[in-house]
C-alpha cells in the first residue's frame, strides 16, 4: 500500500527550522526570563510590522485573542455582533461568555460573511460586524466597512486562518478597526502550543488589550481594571521569531499547491478560488462534491489526511442553542458542512503527493457520476 499523506506534518518543518527552534528556546530557558521577556515586545513589534499595523498585544491564543479584542470594544449584554454562520466556533464563544449574542448570517460562494445579508441583519442593538477571512480567503472589507459605517458599527477581523492574506495588497490584521490572530500549531504561522495576537490601529484599544491580558496592570501591583492573565508566553514568542521570517515562503508555496489542485481538479469538482478583491493565503483547501462521503470514506481506506470544515454548523452546536436556529436557517452554510472536504495543503507536501489525493479524487467523483 502506498505511503500515508498527512493532513498536515509539522514534523517536515521542524526538521527544516528545528535546530534555530531548539536554540531560541534554549535561551529563554538559560534567561530565566518566562513571563514577558523581551523575546514578546519584540515578536509584537516584528508581527505589527508585517500586518502593517500600528500596534500588535500578544496574548494567549487566537481565541483569547478574539475575547480581549470583543471585551476592549467593550461589547457585552445588550449588544448583538454579526458573524458568519460559516466559521470556526471560537469566533463566537467569547461573545456569548461576555453576554453579547451572535447574530449568523450566511455565507457567500467563498464561504465568506456576505455583506449584503449583513446590511439585512443590522438592528439598533448591533454594535460590531465579525469579518472572518476563512480558509485563508480575505474577506471584502470594503462592501463590509460601507455598510458598517452606514450603521456606526465596529469591523472586527478574526484573521485566525489568514496569516499574510491581502485585500487590495493590503495586509489582513490591520483592514478593521481591531483583529485577532492565533498561532495554534497548525495555523500559517503556528507556535509550539497555544499562542495568538491582536493587531490594531487605535491607540487606546490597543492599551486597553495591553492591561486586559496582564491582570490590568501597567506597572506590577497597580492594577487599573479587572483584567485576566492571558499573555502570550516567551517560549512561544520565541519560536514565533524563528518562523516569521519563513512565513512568506510558506505562504507562497501555499498558493502554488493550491493552483496545482485548481488545475487537476476543476472540471470535477467545486475548488476554492481567491476572491477578486484580494489574495488568500490558503490555510485549508475545501473542496465541494455532492459525492464528499464517499470520497471521505476513500481517503480513509487509502490513509490520505483530510479535515471537514466544519462538520456541524455554527447555529446546530449545543452552546448556541438558545438563539433558537433550525436546521434549514443557513442553507449555504449546510450545504458547506455536508459537501466540503479539505484537502491535505501545507508548505512541505510534495508534487507526488498532491497527484496522489488528485488521483483518488477523480477516481473516485467519475465512477460516482
Ligand atoms: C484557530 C481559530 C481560532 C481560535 O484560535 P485558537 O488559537 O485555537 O484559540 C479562532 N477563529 C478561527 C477562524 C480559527 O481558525
Amino acid at each position: 500500500m502506498a505511503a500515508p499523506i498527512p493532513f498536515v506534518d509539522l514534523r517536515r518543518q521542524y526538521a527544516a527550522v528545528g535546530e534555530e527552534l531548539d536554540r531560541a528556546v534554549l535561551d529563554v530557558l538559560g534567561s530565566t526570563q518566562f513571563i514577558l521577556g523581551p523575546a514578546v515586545a519584540a515578536f509584537e513589534a516584528e508581527w505589527a510590522r508585517y500586518c502593517e499595523v500600528a500596534h500588535c498585544v500578544g496574548v494567549a491564543s487566537g481565541t483569547a485573542a478574539l475575547e480581549l479584542a470583543y471585551e476592549a470594544l467593550g461589547l457585552g449584554p445588550g449588544d448583538e455582533v454579526i458573524v458568519p454562520a460559516n466559521t470556526f466556533i471560537a469566533t463566537v464563544l467569547p461573545l456569548l461568555r461576555l453576554g453579547a449574542e451572535p447574530v449568523l448570517v450566511d455565507c457567500d460562494e467563498h464561504g465568506l460573511l456576505d455583506a449584503g445579508l449583513v446590511a439585512e441583519a443590522v438592528t439598533a442593538r448591533t454594535k460590531a460586524v465579525v469579518a472572518v477571512h476563512l480558509f485563508g480567503h480575505p474577506c471584502d472589507m470594503a462592501a463590509l466597512a460601507a455598510v458598517c459605517d452606514a450603521h456606526g458599527l465596529v469591523l472586527v477581523e478574526d484573521a485566525a486562518q489568514a496569516h499574510g492574506a491581502t485585500f487590495h495588497g493590503r495586509p489582513a490584521g490591520g483592514l478593521g478597526r481591531i483583529a485577532a490572530f492565533s498561532f495554534y500549531p497548525a495555523k500559517n504561522l503556528g507556535a509550539a502550543g497555544d499562542a495568538g495576537a491582536v493587531t490594531t490601529g487605535d491607540d487606546a484599544l490597543a492599551d486597553r488589550v495591553w492591561l486586559l491580558r496582564d491582570l490590568g496592570q501597567r506597572h506590577k501591583y497597580e492594577h487599573e481594571v479587572a483584567g485576566t492573565n492571558e499573555r502570550l508566553d516567551t517560549i512561544q514568542a520565541a519560536v514565533l521569531r524563528v518562523k516569521l521570517p519563513l512565513l512568506a515562503g510558506w505562504n507562497a508555496r501555499r498558493a502554488e499547491l493550491a493552483r496545482a489542485y485548481q488545475q487537476r481538479l476543476e472540471d470535477v469538482v467545486e475548488v476554492p478560488r481567491s476572491p477578486p478583491w484580494g489574495e488568500s493565503v490558503w490555510h485549508l483547501f475545501p473542496i465541494r462534491t455532492p459525492h464528499r462521503d464517499a470520497l471521505r470514506a476513500r481517503f480513509e481506506a487509502e490513509r490520505v489526511g483530510h479535515g471537514l470544515h466544519y462538520p456541524l454548523p455554527l447555529h446546530l452546536q449545543p452552546p448556541l442553542a438558545a438563539l433558537g436556529h433550525r436546521p434549514g436557517d443557513f442553507p449555504v452554510a449546510e450545504s458547506w458542512s455536508r459537501t466540503s472536504i479539505s484537502l491535505p495543503l501545507f508548505p512541505e507536501l510534495e508534487l507526488h503527493e498532491l497527484d496522489r489525493v488528485v488521483a483518488l479524487t477523480r477516481d473516485v467523483v467519475e465512477a460516482a457520476a
